[in-house]
């Protein structure tokens, strides 16, 4: 439902900056309060979040994102940038201020002969992955094609490459980046090297990010897909020590989670607890047999949809943009998970309310472990287990319920990494965003904000301030 005080507030910011002068220079791009479209754009992936902005610009081009930028600067709106949307803390629209939409810039200039791409950041996971896969080629993203490469790349990318080719941002050559003065900086480790440095990991403080050169790497059929196993402390921890026992070429998520109503599965296994995993073996098709069979022999699969295939089928078809569900959740890493900490996490979840509860667990390592950690501003390098616990449910009054369980699950698995992963933490406040920048990473990007960002222009993020602010 549309709330009309909201909507008299933001026509009202939106009379300061002048809609009719904006629809002149940004023609058909615009939409603004009152719009057929207007509800439809302010709309972000997760569901919870109802703001309001002044204006949607649906930018065209870098020039667009640099009069945009320059609009937010001499305006003093709150500027959103928003690539695919995902952001679960909310920061991809603002209440009253601007959104900085990408999604309508989706040039992907691929060269196989280098084997590198330039690709526009409002292009998604699933888009680039397909595109390339047409060549054999492939970038590590996430687990979920919908995802834009502008968040994920800018926060790390943890994906179905990641022990074989690193996190995403290790694929990542040069960027493009209007900066909060209007400028439009190409960036590498030659031209403004910390601001190459901060953007691997630091997010979207520095700048807009318009465009991204990649690496490719040659990725023909994988070994992969889906398995389905009942969810016991000794599965949970059998899958966490084949993850870390297989090859580098292997990568995987464990979803411990209560399943789903899914047609493949028996009836009376809807709403137990299960595995529900997603492996890649990006290598030789024997050699991934080979890998992918410690697995099967976990416990009879429920699932077994494990086969060779292209890797850009990772990604299923999209089914329509009307899902967004609410969720309360919590992201960390964990040392180890041995019988007990599995015994730990199938209780928790057993515990939850929530018409769909999850423990999501990523075994790291191998090539993303051999970048140093102060090589980007990803820190993370030597953290072993990435857990993200997160309930979803559709009564907003149950808030509360459910963040309470995900902290005490937290709580009861906790060990000695405290870090934690960028793109996964919601609106949680500076103590959790320096989790994901300790010590000097923190430091470090407190100083390039200052040099690239004095005033905190680009301020709705996990944000870091400008040192000395
Ligand atoms: C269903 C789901 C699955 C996910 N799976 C994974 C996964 O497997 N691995 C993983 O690593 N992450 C994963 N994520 C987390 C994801 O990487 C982050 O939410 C990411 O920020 C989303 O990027 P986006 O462009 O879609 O989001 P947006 O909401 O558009 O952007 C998020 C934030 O990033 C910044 N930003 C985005 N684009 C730009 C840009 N071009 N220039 C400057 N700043 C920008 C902005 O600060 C923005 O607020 C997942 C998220 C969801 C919702």
């Amino acid at each position: 439902m549309v709330n009309k005080t909201n909507v008299q507030a933001a026509q009202e910011t939106a009379s300061t900056i002048s809609i009719p002068k904006l629809r002149k220079e940004f023609k058909d791009r615009v939409i603004a309060p009152g719009d057929p479209d207007y509800d439809r754009a302010r709309t972000v992936f997760y569901g919870g979040t109802d703001k309001h902005p002044a204006v949607i610009v649906r930018v065209a081009d870098t020039h667009d994102v640099v009069r945009v930028v320059n609009l937010a600067r001499e305006s003093g709106l709150e500027l959103a940038v928003r690539s695919g949307g995902h952001s679960s803390a909310g920061h991809s629209v603002s209440e009253g201020g601007i959104v900085l939409d990408l999604s309508n810039m989706k040039d992907l200039q691929i060269d196989p002969e280098s084997r590198t791409a330039w690709a526009e950041t409002g292009l998604t996971a699933g888009e680039v992955t397909t595109a390339l896969g047409a060549h054999g080629l492939a970038i590590g993203f996430g687990d979920t094609g919908s995802v834009g490469i502008g968040g994920i790349t800018l926060g790390g990318g943890v994906g179905y490459l990641v022990r074989k080719y690193g996190l995403t941002i290790d694929s990542l050559l040069a960027a493009e980046v209007v900066t909060a003065d209007g400028q439009i900086r190409h960036v590498d480790e030659q031209a403004h090297p910390d601001l190459f440095w901060a953007i691997r990991g630091g997010g979207g403080n520095f700048g807009v990010a318009t465009r991204f050169k990649f690496q490719l790497h040659e990725v023909p059929d994988v070994a992969g897909g889906m398995l389905i196993l009942p969810a016991t402390p000794e599965t949970v921890a059998g899958f966490i020590a084949e993850s870390e026992s297989a090859p580098e070429e292997l990568s995987g998520i464990g979803n411990v989670m209560t399943a789903p109503p899914m047609p493949f599965l028996p009836p009376e296994v809807h709403g137990k607890l299960i595995i529900m995993a997603f492996l890649v073996y990006a290598g030789e098709a024997g050699a991934g047999e080979r890998a992918l069979a410690p697995f099967r022999a976990l416990a009879t699969p429920l699932a077994d949809m494990l086969k060779s295939m292209p890797y850009s089928e990772i990604y299923p078809p999209e089914e329509g943009g009307d899902y967004h569900p609410v969720a309360a959740s919590l992201t960390m890493f964990v040392d180890q998970i041995d019988r007990s900490v599995a015994e730990t996490i199938v209780n928790r979840l057993q515990l939850s309310t929530a018409s769909m509860s999850v423990a999501q667990l990523r075994v790291l390592g191998g090539a993303m472990q051999r970048v140093p950690a102060d090589a980007t501003a990803f820190a993370h390098r030597n953290s072993k287990i990435m857990v993200n616990i997160a309930a979803l449910y559709e009564k907003l009054e149950e808030k509360a319920t459910h963040e309470a369980w995900v902290a005490d699950f937290a709580s009861a698995i906790r060990q000695s990494d405290k870090g934690a992963y960028v793109n996964f933490l919601g609106d949680e406040g500076e103590e959790c965003i320096r989790l994901a920048y300790p010590g000097s990473t923190w430091e470090r990007l407190a100083e390039v904000k200052a040099r690239y960002d004095p005033t905190n222009l680009f301020r709705l993020n996990q944000n870091i301030p400008p040192a000395g602010a």
